[in-house]
C-alpha cells in the first residue's frame, strides 16, 4: 500500500471516493471495485458541461480510477478518446497514488441535438479509445488502443482487455444521478460504481487443465486455445451481473456490495485507496510549456497588457504570465 498523508486505517470501508482491492481466493480471482460520490462532482463543477457530457465523462473517470488504481509504481495512467461523435475527446488523468483529474471536448451543437437519452454511443461516435501508462522517473510509456466503433465505454474497455491483456477480466461500470430535495444550491449530484475482476490463478497451470483434458476436447479445437476455467466463468458471472443500482446505491458500501457478490466463496479486502480531486498544473509547469512555443506564436497569444492568459483545461485554473 503506498504511502500517503491520509490514514488510510480510519477510512471506512464503505465511503465514497475510495477503491477497495479484493480477493476471492477459491476462485483465483482479484479486483478492485470504486465508488465515486463528491469528488465527481467537484470535477464536474468546475466545467460547464451539458448534464449527458457530464455522465459520459463520470463513466470514463469510473473506469480511469478502476483501470488506473492498479499501478503499482509512481506514475500516470491517462484514458483518452478521440472519435467523429458530439463529444470530440475525453481526458482523464490518474497520478498515483490518488488525484484524478478530467476534461471533455464536444460540439454543443451536436450534443443539444441528440434525441434523449443519449446513449454513449451516439455521443461518442467511431474513433478510439486510449491508454497511456507513464512510469515515474525512468519515463517508461506504455499504449494500449481499442476501436470505439458504436459501443459505449465499458464495451470498449472489455474488447480492450480481450485483445491486450493475457488476463481474464471483468468489468462493470454505472454512473447515476442523484435528485436532491429542497431549494437552493445544487438540485442534483453524481454517484458513480464500478467492479473490475481478473482471473489470476496462482498456479499457472491450472488455467491449462481443461486444454490438457483428452475427454472433452471438442475435435477441431487447436492445443494452443485455453478453455476457460469454471472459476473464472463463476466469478466473470457474479461480476457481469451486477446491477447498475448495485454500483451506485448510496446505502450499500462497497464491502457489502463485494460481500454481496462473492460471499459464498469467501471475499477478502484490503485497504481502500482514497481519490481525490487534484490537478497537478502550475505557473512553473506552463511556463515550461510556452518556452516550446515559437516567438511569433507567443507574440499573437500576448493579450493588450503583455501577458499571456492560459486556461487549464482540466480544472478551469485561469493563469496570466509574462514570458520573457
Ligand atoms: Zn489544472
Amino acid at each position: 500500500m503506498a504511502e500517503s498523508s491520509t490514514n488510510l486505517d480510519a477510512l471506512p470501508l464503505s465511503a465514497d471516493d475510495i477503491v477497495l482491492p479484493f480477493r476471492v481466493e477459491a476462485l483465483d480471482t482479484r479486483g478492485r471495485a470504486v465508488r465515486l460520490g463528491s469528488v465527481l462532482d467537484s470535477i464536474l463543477a468546475r466545467h460547464d458541461y451539458p448534464r449527458v457530457v457530464e455522465r459520459l465523462l463520470a463513466e470514463a473517470i469510473t473506469l480511469t480510477a478502476l483501470m488506473g488504481s492498479s499501478l503499482k509504481f509512481e506514475g500516470r495512467f491517462q484514458l483518452q478518446t478521440k472519435s467523429d461523435g458530439p463529444v470530440s475527446m475525453l481526458v482523464v488523468d490518474f497520478m498515483t497514488p490518488s488525484d484524478i483529474r478530467a476534461y471533455a471536448s464536444f460540439d454543443a451543437g451536436r450534443v443539444g441535438t441528440l434525441p434523449r437519452p443519449a446513449g454513449d454511443a451516439s455521443l461518442l461516435g467511431s474513433g478510439y479509445l486510449g491508454f497511456t501508462i507513464e512510469q515515474g522517473a525512468q519515463q517508461t510509456r506504455y499504449q494500449g488502443i481499442v476501436a470505439l466503433d458504436g459501443q459505449g465505454l465499458e464495451a470498449a474497455a472489455m474488447q480492450y482487455f480481450k485483445q491486450s491483456e493475457q488476463i481474464p477480466s471483468a468489468i462493470r461500470i454505472a454512473v447515476a444521478e442523484e435528485q436532491l430535495a429542497g431549494g437552493g444550491g445544487a438540485r442534483h449530484r453524481w454517484r458513480a460504481g464500478g467492479i473490475l475482476a481478473q482471473f489470476l490463478p496462482t498456479a499457472p497451470e491450472r488455467m491449462r487443465q481443461a486444454d490438457l483434458d483428452p475427454g472433452d476436447a471438442p475435435a477441431g479445437v487447436p492445443r494452443h486455445e485455453i478453455a476457460e476455467d469454471d472459476a473464472w466463468i463463476e466469478a466473470r458471472s457474479f461480476v457481469e451481473t451486477t446491477e447498475d443500482i448495485e454500483l451506485v446505491d448510496p446505502e450499500l458500501g462497497l464491502d457489502r456490495l463485494l460481500y454481496r457478490l462473492f460471499n459464498e466463496r469467501g471475499v477478502a479486502v484490503s485497504n481502500p485507496m482514497l481519490l481525490r480531486d487534484q490537478c497537478r498544473c502550475s505557473e512553473e509547469r506552463i511556463h515550461e510549456m510556452l518556452r516550446q512555443f515559437k516567438a511569433e506564436d507567443l507574440a499573437e497569444m500576448r493579450e493588450e497588457d503583455g501577458l499571456i492568459g492560459i486556461t487549464c483545461e482540466f480544472c478551469a485554473r485561469r493563469y496570466r504570465l509574462s514570458l520573457g
